[in-house]
């Protein structure tokens, strides 16, 4: 990559980490750039269309490459514009407070609607432990929040190769496993900014970018504790309400969708509650509970359904016999893969990191509409339709108040 005129990208706040430093090295080789820098506003930036853009209007034609000088919304509307002008994107990094740096997709808001755009993975990743480990607190935890939906992401992805014939792959999930491990090892050390443990974090968010563009798929870096956290989000849109940081809401989520297994460790799985609650569907209910839970994409959602199939009787019951005639393996898989969960709030406890959907102001019923939307807004075989395929929905639904 020999870019000769680069469109560097900025907010006030990282141009102060890292951007002045970025550019005064520009200055030093003797390259030219274009900078453009967000300017503050009352509200938290978004990756939507303002954001992309004001990037698209202030961008230089004569540009040859792009540099993202930032963490998430930076490098999400980065990668869209280098997609859109076909130029190699390298990024800086300032924070490892999400997975998104290495992977091939930005997620964005379009019409107030969260997307994953599928653009190109960046060429370059430059990431400065001194200037990471300076970032805000809160992003070092949420870098560790999304750290541990691995534990979950890799759990799931094994029940789901199990129950559905999924594609999975041992080599990656083997290198999340080592990942999240370090990470949570050392978290402790987060809370003095230790650059051993920013270094963990870091690297185990980069890897994961590269895992899933290795797999094709999110399933190494991301389960039923991302839906909480994109369903959260999405309500939040729609009431035009900011939302937290992804890996800090992920974190929560996790929380959430351990206590979930845990308890689901403790069922003794029935082919009759099972046989009986899929007797027991309407379409019409449930399309009206979807209604409840989406508001205005439900009609997409449910229009979704029909190519998803996922109420379908006849998959259910070939879904049903798998998990019946594997129970014991499934347990094994949750044994294998799954932290204790006393052991990952207390560490959350120590480090002041929120752990409860509560401590984000999120309230039980948000929370139960978040699970029960979880099945259906992609067709990814979660913990959610592992408990939708015994039967077991309400009951489970009724359990979530032991997160809070
Ligand atoms: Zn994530």
């Amino acid at each position: 990559m020999s870019v000769k005129r680069p469109f560097v990208v900025c907010d006030r706040n990282t141009y102060k980490a890292a951007g002045e430093k970025a550019i005064s090295l520009l200055k030093e080789a003797g390259i030219d750039y274009r900078l453009f820098v967000y300017e503050s506003t009352p509200r938290k930036m978004e990756p939507d269309e303002m954001a992309v853009g004001s990037l698209t209007m202030a961008f230089d034609t004569a540009c040859d490459g792009i540099i993202a000088v930032g963490s998430g919304v930076i490098n999400d509307c980065c990668k869209v514009l280098a997609n859109k002008v076909k130029l190699p994107l390298s990024v800086v990094a300032t924070a490892p407070s999400m997975d998104g740096y290495a992977s091939s997709s930005s997620s964005m808001i379009r019409n107030h609607i969260k997307v994953s755009l599928y653009v190109e993975c960046p060429h370059a990743i430059l990431c400065d432990i001194d200037i990471m480990k300076d970032a805000p607190m809160e992003m070092l935890m949420a870098g560790l929040g999304d750290m541990l939906a691995k534990y979950i992401a890799i759990c799931e992805w094994r029940i789901s190769n199990l129950v559905t014939g999924e594609y999975y792959c041992e080599n990656i999930a083997n290198l999340m496993r080592s990942s999240v491990n370090k990470c949570w090892n050392m978290a402790d050390r987060l809370m003095t900014r230790d650059p051993a443990a920013v270094a963990a974090v870091t690297e185990g968010l980069v890897l994961s970018g590269i895992a899933m563009s290795f797999a094709n798929i999110s399933r190494p870096a991301s389960g039923l504790e991302h839906y909480f956290s994109h369903l959260w989000e999405m309500m939040a849109l729609a009431r035009g309400e900011e939302c937290h940081l992804h890996g800090i809401q992920v974190g929560v989520g996790s929380v959430i969708t351990l206590h979930l297994m845990d308890e689901l460790r403790k069922v003794l799985p029935g082919r009759e509650q099972a046989e009986k609650a899929m007797s027991a569907f309407s379409q019409e209910v449930w399309e009206e509970e979807m209604r409840a839970i989406f508001g205005a994409i439900a009609p997409a959602v449910i229009a979704d359904e029909k190519t998803t199939l996922i109420n379908d009787p006849l998959r259910h019951a070939q879904r049903l016999e798998k998990i019946l005639a594997n129970w014991p393996e499934i347990l094994r898989m949750m044994e294998e893969e799954l932290p204790a969960t006393g052991e990952i709030l207390s560490k959350m406890k120590a480090l002041n990191m929120p752990h409860a959907p509560i401590d984000l102001g999120i309230d039980l019923d948000e929370t139960r509409k978040a699970f029960i939307g979880s099945r259906v807004i992609r067709d990814k075989y979660l913990t959610s339709t592992l408990i939708w395929d015994l039967g077991l929905t309400q009951q489970f639904a009724d359990l979530l108040k032991v997160a809070y």
